[in-house]
């Protein structure tokens, strides 16, 4: 066996969309950084997102500004300046990918409304949000029985594969890697060690040992492997599962339907539904795709249920749309996280450093900038670490293959459609 020994500054595992982000942000610090994935790009939370770039209102609805909510105010106008901006240095080029809507909407019982009313006003998230009067509302309203009001919230919704293609897109060959899932990689470093070494198997049985004072983990669920790899019962995890709903109309129907894009509240601070909308890849069909409390408590209902639940919900807030002939299918997804007190979702994006390893979540689709960024200034705080081998003028890895980007829910083969 021939081991072939190459030096990068970072190497990340995990093509979703922090790794992604990160990948970005480190080569234009100059870093010679490699993204490592062993399934499609976006694989496990990324794909199965809503989509929205959150600005913190949701999180504001319980009537106290957290620090998440104060973290994603920058956020929805971060990704705005990328889709829209070519040209910027500082930011990824994703003027390729579709943004499905500028902003979404909530749809709020009047109980709540009061409060929410109140507290929007004067504080941080003022400006990002607008009360609608009645001839401003969203066309997904008209001949609805809908009573409450309605805000406009500034947040758009991104097509979450096209961004993945863009991003795809601008990174050379030799700089994203797909490994088998079963034999990806190995570690032979241990995390104290100045430099870590991981270990890819060739085709024809020879090896590459890419050495690295940086491994970084940017995996969702794959992260867990990390108490296995440290040794380290302290380092904990947890998944919070969802089950979401996607209702899929006829390509008749879906030319009559008006997209929806909103929260709907019902009396607390958990919307009862957010309901965001795609189309199917090859036939154009309009999917409703449905998350909120509903996905949550969704996980103690079998399959049959949970249509049913969410076909009760929906008579009761949009009937127009749950009166029409579609299909329905569920599906099941885990937010992967670092384990939290109560297992409560985490307030912001984390990162975690042990040794040569990071570890780093960043719990919102739309945080992985921030995490980036996060991530990018600690490393420069990092005393340089000297490289133990060349990098690889050849670059010997261009020829490796790439990952594709993943389906969509919608569009997964494996689902079961029930009418
Ligand atoms: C149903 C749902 C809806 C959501 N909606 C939103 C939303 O609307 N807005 C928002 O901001 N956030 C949303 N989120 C949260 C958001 O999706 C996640 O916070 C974010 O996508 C996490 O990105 P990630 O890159 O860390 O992980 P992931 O997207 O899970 O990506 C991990 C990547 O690592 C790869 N991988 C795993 N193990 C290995 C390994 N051993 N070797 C190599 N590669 C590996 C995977 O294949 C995958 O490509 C939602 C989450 C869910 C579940």
């Amino acid at each position: 066996m021939n081991t072939t020994k190459i030096q990068r500054d970072v190497v990340i595992i995990g093509a979703g969309m922090a790794g992604l982000w990160l990948h970005f942000r480190l080569k234009q610090l100059g870093l010679q950084s490699i993204i490592i994935e062993n399934q499609h790009l976006g694989t496990g939370q990324t794909i199965a997102s809503q989509g929205i770039i959150h600005g913190g209102t949701k999180y504001t609805l319980t009537g106290k500004i957290t620090h998440a909510a104060q973290t994603l105010t920058d956020m929805p106008q971060t990704w705005r300046h990328a889709l829209q901006n070519s040209d910027s240095p500082i930011l990824p080029d994703l003027t390729s990918a579709r943004i499905l809507a500028p902003h979404q909407f909530l749809c709020s019982a009047a109980s709540l409304t009061s409060k929410f009313t109140a507290f929007a006003a004067g504080k941080v998230i003022q400006s990002r949000v607008t009360a609608l009067r009645k001839q401003e509302w969203p066309k997904f309203l008209d001949h609805q029985t809908f009573a409450g009001n309605v805000y406009q919230l500034d947040e758009p919704i991104l097509d979450i594969p096209s961004i993945l293609d863009a991003f795809l897109q601008q990174i050379p060959n030799g700089e994203i890697l797909l490994v088998n899932p079963q034999n990806s990689f190995q570690i032979t470093s241990q995390s104290h060690d100045p430099q870590a070494v991981i270990r890819l198997q060739k085709k024809d049985g020879n090896t590459i040992d890419i050495h690295t004072p940086h491994l970084i983990f940017t995996a969702g669920v794959g992260n867990e492997q990390l108490k296995t790899i440290l040794q380290d019962e302290s380092f904990q995890t947890q998944r919070r599962p969802l089950q979401m709903t996607i209702v899929r109309f006829t390509q008749a129907i879906s030319k009559q339907l008006k997209p929806i894009y909103s929260h709907f509240l019902g009396s607390t601070a958990l919307p009862r539904a957010t309901i965001t909308t795609h189309y199917t890849k090859h036939t154009d069909q309009l999917v409703l795709y449905i998350g909120g409390e509903i996905a949550e408590t969704g996980i103690r209902r079998g399959r049959a249920a949970q249509i049913q639940a969410t076909r009760k919900l929906l008579k009761q807030i949009l009937p127009d749309y749950a009166d029409q002939p579609a299909e329905w299918a569920t599906y099941h997804v885990d937010r992967a996280e670092p384990l939290q007190p109560g297992m409560l979702r985490p307030d912001n994006a984390v990162f975690t450093e042990h040794g040569n390893i990071i570890a780093a979540w960043p719990t919102k689709m739309a945080l992985a900038p921030y995490l980036a960024n996060e991530i990018a200034s600690h490393l420069k705080t990092k005393k340089e670490s000297h490289p133990v081998v060349e990098h690889d003028p050849q670059n010997i890895l261009q020829h490796w293959p790439r990952p594709k980007v993943a389906s969509a829910p919608w569009d997964q083969e494996e689902l079961q459609w029930t009418s």
